[in-house]
């Protein structure tokens, strides 16, 4: 895989939005993906860089969680904003990390970011349950650069 196009079909794409919706389904958190080709910058810091060009950090719980790709550079980063940080357990991304990384391994990408929704919106769940008033805060379509 080198091209962001060939990285993601249309239809795992929707597959991948559907894990989204629904994980959202059980919680006030936003979950979003951005992809793009390669950071010209510390992944870790362009994840930083991309969660505030996305509006992530406007969330009202700051409750938003990005998964980042960089496709070329094969590299990914996990990044949660201050409410969901401060109560997962330190190893908590790592972890989810891990179970992405394994996918990735393989090529299955789709599998890896749905492992990465999935894990994320347990996260979410526990420590920010769905609310009657909640509105979907973040499009959950994958951004693309
Ligand atoms: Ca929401
Ligand atoms: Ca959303």
């Amino acid at each position: 895989m080198s091209k962001i196009e060939d990285f993601l079909s249309t239809e795992e794409e929707q597959d991948i939005i559907e894990a989204i919706r629904d994980a959202e389904k059980n919680t006030s958190g936003e979950i979003r993906i951005h992809i793009e080709k390669a950071s010209k910058i510390d992944a870790i810091n362009r994840a930083m860089e991309v969660f505030h060009f996305l509006k992530m950090d406007n969330t009202k719980l700051q409750n938003g969680v990005l998964i980042y790709v960089a496709v070329e550079d094969k590299t990914f980063v996990i990044y949660g904003d201050k409410g969901i940080n401060d109560v997962v357990s330190n190893d908590f991304w790592d972890h989810t990390k891990d179970v992405m990384q394994s996918h990735f391994k393989t090529g299955n990408f789709k599998q890896g970011l749905i492992e990465g929704v999935l894990k994320a919106g347990t996260a979410l769940e526990t420590y920010f349950p769905w609310e009657h008033n909640d509105t979907d805060e973040l499009s959950n379509e994958i951004s693309k650069d």
